[in-house]
């Protein structure tokens, strides 16, 4: 058993840490999640999605110290700038990270792929009385940008750094709403059904959040993700302070819902196959016939109806 100063306890494995153990141990957790799904081939071009919050920077420094193995494989990250006055200052800090750690880094906006930004979206939906939050268009528009960028540059895979904890919290406010159609499509691998939708992997899918905190602090790289002034703060928080509090009450309940929840969203994976089409309006992938940005721009008056 290691003897160095422990940096971290695990309540509900017992496991006392030290710095370069616990790191270890996260780095495997990535490497199992990779190799169970199958979510990578030797020679992948990697876009990793980079917002500067800490579980995308984790998420890059791993995958750029795994692909270090694999000399044929690339990584590259990738960022959307939602089009705020945070942008700048946080382009600055994601260019020093990624110089660091020698990756290309490759950026588009809102602007430039949907001729608006989340400013003017957030002001539209007030002003519309939208029932629908800031979060939900912005959203939207993310999956479809980071898939549409990841194309750009000619990706095999589009590794996003959501973490045990969202994904727990998507699939109870999913449950909670009655989304079957949604619940289903929660996947640590989301598999390209055409040229046109990159197959999405979720290398952070068995990694806790705490874990993911404590490991980017431990790195050292500069972190920039302050709070949006959008963010929504209903059903997700509430999900998220309940489940921190039940852990610490019942250590090892993530865990468990998140492996009884995978298995039921398997099953019922089986049943519900997503049909995926073009869209009529703008030629992006979706499962309906008018995809969901072209939908909300819309919705807010950013296009007529077609
Ligand atoms: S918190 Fe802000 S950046 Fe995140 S989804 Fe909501 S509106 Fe978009
Ligand atoms: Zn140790
Ligand atoms: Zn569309």
């Amino acid at each position: 058993m290691c003897k160095a100063e422990s940096v971290m306890s695990r309540p509900y494995s017992g496991e006392v840490l030290c710095e370069r153990c616990f790191k270890d141990s996260v780095t495997n957790a990535v490497r199992m999640a990779i190799s169970k799904y199958n979510m990578l081939e030797r020679t992948d071009r990697i876009a990793v999605g980079y917002s500067g919050g800490k579980d995308s920077t984790v998420l890059l420094a791993i995958l750029v110290e795994i692909q270090q193995r694999f000399p044929e494989s690339e990584v590259i990250a990738i960022t959307l700038e939602e089009g705020n006055k945070q942008d700048l200052l946080r382009q600055e800090v994601l260019q020093r990270v990624t110089n660091t750690l020698k990756v290309e880094h490759v950026t588009a906006s809102y602007q430039d792929m949907f001729s608006l930004t989340l400013d003017e979206i957030a002001t539209r939906a007030q002003v519309l009385q939208s029932s629908l939050s800031p979060c939900a268009y912005c959203g939207t528009l993310r999956r479809q940008g980071l898939n549409q960028l990841a194309r750009k540059i000619q990706a095999d895979k589009l590794a996003l750094g959501h973490n045990l904890d969202d994904e727990i919290q998507s699939m109870l406010m999913n449950l909670i709403r009655g989304d079957l159609p949604r619940l289903s499509r929660i996947t640590p691998y989301l598999r390209g059904v055409s040229d046109w939708l990159i197959p999405r992997i979720k290398p952070l899918y068995h990694t806790l959040e705490a874990d993911l905190a404590l490991f980017a602090n431990l790195l050292g790289y500069p972190i920039y993700h302050p709070p949006c002034p959008y963010k929504e703060t209903s059903l997700r928080s509430e999900i998220r302070e309940w489940l921190n509090a039940f852990e610490v009450k019942h250590p090892g309940s993530k865990y468990n819902l998140h492996a009884t929840f995978t298995k039921i969203i398997e099953a019922i994976q089986q049943e519900e196959e997503v049909p995926y089409r073009k869209c009529q309006s703008c030629g992006e992938i979706t499962s309906q016939q008018v995809c969901a940005v072209c939908l909300h721009k819309e919705a807010l008056g950013f296009s007529s109806p077609k």
